[in-house]
């Protein structure tokens, strides 16, 4: 028999929607089936697998104990402290019950806000999948954020509990996380009664009495805990997870248990092609949707060894994340396109220093992967490189190449485009004034999904549905779709290519950054009357902020005020956020009705011409940007 063509396959997954996915809820255990597959009567809300009660904790970990409890689920490296730990199945079980006890003995519940604060360390997965187990809700805060970004969102999610420890450490330098913690705290309006601590050991710190709690004494208290897994119905939220947007407020994107667990256990069969008992490899950080997806829930929960990875791909050498792969047997691998720029700066003999017969695929995804590092890596490695473009939003892949479905065809890749639209998202390119959908090839629009969002995508925004309709679902005139943000084309064989934000979020190495938190911050400095922050296209990191400042004394700028600025940054959003370069200008290039012209500013900053300027109120605004960026 021929294979179904993928188109097919895709269509089916829409107008048998139902049908398409009560066959995926088969892969996952449930304790109570669905009644009811999709709920689409209230959009733009859905509700996935109504009525059906599981566990994401279950799924990802005690029914491969009960099977397999000897495998290897959870492999951590550390190349920063120099360590490694393998826990099997039933010792990752051990580990989460005894979280688990620790959590309820806090007086966590179900619905209990849960702030894991964490580096890349075992106990971070530990805390997640605890969560999950007893029906908490964890926000996971990457770690990299300092304490006003981390104040905004311990008083959106009100958390009953945080977890953190002493430290993380980033290419040898040991970074502290305990002071940013307890500042974060008091600038924070909510004050969480308990905070446990994982002691590492790599930086002293305070301990507040009353409040902060020693894990590892409380690991033993706890040792041998048996907590059993709540069964929750399919739309439980089960956790929440904080990204940028066009306001400085954090914004908490809300997921399920029942349509996660099974959204991700079909991608990592038929996007991934994973096969339980191996071993998958992302880079990603677990304050990242990559690393909720595809470092702790989706290898587990297909019973896949999950390798979590503290270090970066150049320390000790360049070579170290493919002697990770030759060690573990890696056979599916998960990174960005900066990391592989990073590596790109070596020597490619290194691609070949270790045997990586293992390695089936390499995915990267997070910002837009150019021809050139696609090339250098696929040359390299000598396996399938998959670009697969996704969102904090959607859970999982919305364009790549799905190489795994039986019977399906496997759509071949095309360099510059991470794909098709894969099965369940009904995606639409539409025109961002009229609404009208683009069906020709390479006409732009923005990338939208019609109603209702599949199984894994998000339910709402955290506490407040009204953003959720009115960000995502009421941007397009006249229709009632999801957004995605993005400028896209496609061509002639349904390839998109995705062409950047349509708003003013950028992407700093993967990293999704809005731009007015950053404003927000700089504008917080003494010395400034105003700033504009811009994302400008970088080699290595694909964007980089830079920031426009005009100074209450212009006779203040210095290249110390620079520097001051930048730390400024630094300490309360986090060194992600810091913009590569602060440039003091007098003016900024605004229209008569005082609107920044952001993008003018960018284009200028980029080389490009910057379009239609008719609006500009004082064109010497721009001038004095071009001079300053040629000096
Ligand atoms: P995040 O929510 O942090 O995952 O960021 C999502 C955004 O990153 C998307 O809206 C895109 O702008 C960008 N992005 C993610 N993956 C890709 C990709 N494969 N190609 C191009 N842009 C991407």
């Amino acid at each position: 028999m021929s294979p179904t063509a993928y188109a097919d396959f895709h269509a089916r997954s829409l107008t048998e929607r139902d049908a398409f996915w009560a066959e995926q809820a088969k892969r996952i255990d449930w304790q109570t089936p669905p009644q009811q597959i999709c709920d689409a009567s209230q959009p733009p809300f859905a509700r996935w697998f109504v009525g059906g009660t599981t566990n994401l904790c279950h799924n990802a970990v005690d029914r491969h104990a009960a099977t397999r409890p000897g495998d290897r689920a959870l492999i951590w490296v550390s190349t920063e402290v120099g360590q490694e730990k393998v826990y099997s199945f039933a010792q990752l079980q051990a580990e989460v019950e005894a979280m688990a006890a620790m959590l309820l003995a806090q007086g966590v519940g179900p619905g209990d806000r849960v702030l894991i604060y964490m580096p890349m360390i075992p106990e971070a997965a530990f805390a997640m999948l605890a969560c999950a187990r007893i029906g908490a809700i964890h926000s996971v805060v990457f770690g990299g954020f300092a304490s006003v970004s981390l104040a905004s969102r311990i008083d959106d999610a009100v958390p009953t509990l945080i977890v953190s420890a002493d430290a993380g450490s980033r290419g040898g330098k040991r970074v502290a996380y305990k002071p940013l913690l307890d500042e974060a705290i008091t600038l924070a309006q909510h004050k969480p009664a308990a905070v446990l601590m994982v002691d590492r050991g790599l930086v002293p710190f305070e301990r507040v009495a009353g409040r902060d709690l020693d894990y590892a004494e409380l690991r033993r208290r706890h040792d041998g805990a048996r907590v059993p897994c709540a069964w929750l119905e399919s739309n439980t939220p089960s956790y929440t997870l904080y990204t940028s947007g066009t306001t400085g407020r954090p914004k908490g994107v809300q997921r399920d248990v029942g349509g996660y667990a099974v959204a991700l256990a079909a991608s990592m069969d038929w996007i991934f092609g994973g096969k339980p008992g191996e071993t998958y490899f992302s880079t990603s950080d677990i304050g990242w949707v990559v690393g909720h997806s595809y470092i702790v829930y989706g290898p587990l929960i297909h019973g896949m060894a999950t390798l979590m990875y503290e270090g970066t791909p150049v320390n000790p050498d360049a070579a170290v994340l493919w002697s990770l792969v030759e060690k573990y047997q890696v056979t599916v691998m998960f990174s960005a396109p900066t990391a592989v720029r990073v590596l790109k700066k070596h020597d490619a003999v290194l691609l070949k220093r270790h045997d990586l017969s293992s390695l089936r695929a390499l995915f990267l995804a997070g910002e837009p992967l150019d021809e050139p590092t696609a090339r250098w890596i696929a040359e390299g490695l000598g396996v399938p490189i998959i670009d697969n473009y996704w969102q904090t939003e959607t859970g999982w892949p919305l364009l790549t190449v799905a190489h795994h479905i039986p019977g399906v065809e496997a759509v071949p890749t095309r360099l510059g485009s991470p794909g098709v639209p894969m099965y369940g998202y009904d995606v639409k390119l539409l025109d961002e004034q009229t609404g009208v959908e683009l069906t020709g090839p390479d006409q732009k629009g923005v990338l939208a999904i019609a109603h209702p969002l599949p199984p894994g995508a998000l339910q709402t925004v955290w506490g407040d549905d009204a953003r959720f309709v009115n960000t995502y679902w009421r941007s397009i005139p006249g229709r009632e779709v999801y957004s995605t943000f993005d400028w896209a084309t496609r061509d002639a064989d349904g390839y998109t290519f995705i062409l950047g934000r349509t708003d003013d979020v950028i992407n700093v190495a993967g990293h999704r950054l809005g731009t007015r938190e950053i404003e927000e911050c700089i504008s917080g400095h003494a010395a400034l009357a105003e700033v504009a922050v811009v994302g400008v296209a970088d080699q290595l990191k694909g964007q980089v902020a830079i920031a426009f400042a005009v100074l209450r004394d212009a006779a203040l700028a210095s290249p110390a005020l620079e520097g001051e600025i930048m730390k400024h940054v630094d300490a309360q959003l986090g060194a992600v956020a810091r913009p590569a370069r602060v440039l003091f200008v007098t003016l900024l290039p605004k229209t008569r009705s005082g609107k920044l012209l952001r993008r003018a500013l960018q284009a200028v900053a980029e080389g490009r011409d910057p379009g239609d300027l008719t609006t500009l109120d004082d064109p010497s605004a721009l001038a004095q940007v071009k001079t300053l960026l040629h000096k």
